[in-house]
């Protein structure tokens, strides 16, 4: 990256100071609101292969106005603390976006996962939950993490496990992580649940006419080009979701080895397999391969989904950026200088704190799930389809009796008398997440003029609502 990029956490920082320059904060309140609350680091050995390995780990509180905190544990070679702590702050707005009720944290070990076997990162895994579990920074009650890149399930379960072995008479210990596998605790649709998030927002973008046109789009989500930045969880669901289910195209995936390229729509799942089994998209059959995977970032599409890395798009490439919406399904693709270039151009950016927090969200929805000890729609489920049934039958007596002659088609009475699952939900909690939350930025961003973007408007909002949480304590 160039001398002329700040930092992540100063970039964050920046975008953060767009929106507090147009809030009227008592200065002392609007600091300690930026500020980093605290960020432990970690050094701890592990026996490997006959020697000891020494990994460094972070956990960040950015803000506890809210507790517990929330945020994921990522595993990455160069993770370091000036991330950590950006991705903290992002969390904290993040949560306040989409009403989820927690403070904003983060955690990261610099570690290839790659390199060590299943039993080996079980192990280092282990040893992170211990050295955190005892200072409380993973407790059901004051922090609770969650996957981020290079974790997943497998990691969450063994931390779960860990802090049950610590904390033998917790009946809440399920509640100290989320995104556990649904066998450990977990809730459906965890997995998808980012990748969902951001299909919902665009489908509520799409909603809005005059925000449509504001990106210079027209028409609904059918039809329109897309690329696709990693294809990694929260990419794969995303692309998989908007080919599938909205008639989007999604005419390059970008991965790390290279891009795709289909102007025809790439086959998300034939390429993710290819992806499993070979390692990258170098030979895949189903598109044409380009060697600069980057370069792609700058071609002719109309909706371009970064889910990998931040900083993908900086002060170098950004004023070749073609897109004409760019949804940050990533943590800060975009960096503060790219951002002042592309709201230059006129470009509309749906900013991470709102598009990726599907998952944080569904996170609430599990840790409410542990809390209540029971699995959403138990109680409701079947009663919900006798009542269905009442009517349907009703309706049918009706119809016979009075010769009027109706019927029920049998996909609607299907469908109708079956009552909502975990996961319809789930999905249906998340959506009216994403909507709820697209519209309270959307209507800063149209009422007020001295608000040219979706990001300023989605941190005014934020920061509101952690500023009243700060003075409903009296600070
Ligand atoms: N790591 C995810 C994020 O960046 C999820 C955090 C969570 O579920 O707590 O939003």
């Amino acid at each position: 990256m160039s001398a002329r990029e700040p930092s992540f956490r100063q970039s964050v920082e920046l975008m953060f100071n767009r929106a507090a320059a147009l809030m009227d904060l008592p200065p002392g309140l609007e600091e300690k609101i930026r500020v980093c609350n605290s960020t432990y680091v970690v050094r701890f050995g592990v026996r490997l292969r006959g020697e000891i390995r020494t990994f460094t780990g972070y956990r960040s509180v950015h803000s506890e106005h809210m507790e517990p905190v929330k945020g994921g544990i990522r595993y990455a070679a160069n993770v370091n603390q000036d991330e950590v702590e950006a991705l903290a702050a992002l969390m904290t707005f993040k949560c306040a976006l989409v009403e989820a009720p927690f403070g904003g944290s983060k955690g990261g070990l610099c570690i290839d996962p790659r390199q060590y076997e299943d039993h080996e990162l079980e192990q280092i895994t282990r040893r992170f939950a211990y050295e955190l579990i005892k200072r409380d920074l993973i407790n059901p009650s004051q922090n609770v993490p969650a996957p981020d890149m290079g974790t997943g399930e497998k990691e969450m379960a063994i931390i779960a496990d860990q802090y049950a072995r610590m904390n033998t008479t917790d009946i809440n210990a399920r509640a100290c992580v989320t995104g556990k596998p649904p066998h450990a605790g977990g809730i459906k649709g965890r997995v998808e649940a980012t990748g969902r998030g951001v299909q919902y927002a665009l489908q509520e973008f799409f909603r809005h006419p005059d925000d449509i046109a504001k990106a210079g789009l027209s028409g609904s989500l059918d039809g329109k080009s897309v690329i696709v930045q990693g294809l990694g969880n929260v990419g794969y669901h995303a692309a998989l979701f908007l080919s599938r289910e909205d008639g989007a195209k999604i005419t390059h995936i970008i991965e790390r080895d290279g891009a795709l390229h289909n102007a025809d729509g790439l086959d998300i799942a034939l390429v993710r397999d290819w992806i499993a089994h070979h390692g990258g998209v170098r030979g895949c059959p189903h598109g044409h391969y380009i060697e600069q995977g980057g370069v792609v970032l700058e071609e002719e599409c109309d909706i371009l989904v970064p889910a990998a890395l931040e900083g993908v798009i900086h002060a170098e490439n950004a004023e070749r950026v073609k897109a004409k919406l760019i949804i940050e399904a990533a943590n800060g693709p975009i960096t503060a200088t790219a951002d002042e270039i592309l709201r230059r151009r006129g470009t509309v950016i749906i900013p991470d704190l709102y598009a990726n927090a599907g998952g944080v969200t569904v996170s609430y929805f599990e840790w409410v799930k542990n809390l209540s000890h029971i699995r959403f729609g138990r109680m409701q489920r079947r009663q919900e389809e006798a009542r269905h049934l009442l009517i349907v039958n009703e309706l049918e007596r009706l119809s016979k009796d009075k010769e009027l002659g109706w019927t029920l088609s049998p996909d609607f009475k299907e469908r109708y008398l079956r009552g909502a699952d975990e996961l319809e939900l789930v999905r249906s909690g998340l959506d009216d997440t994403m909507r709820e939350a697209y519209q309270s930025m959307r209507e800063v961003w149209h009422t007020r003029q001295d608000v040219p973007d979706l990001r300023t408007a989605a941190f005014l909002v934020s920061i509101g609502r952690v500023a009243a949480s700060y003075r409903a304590k009296g600070l």
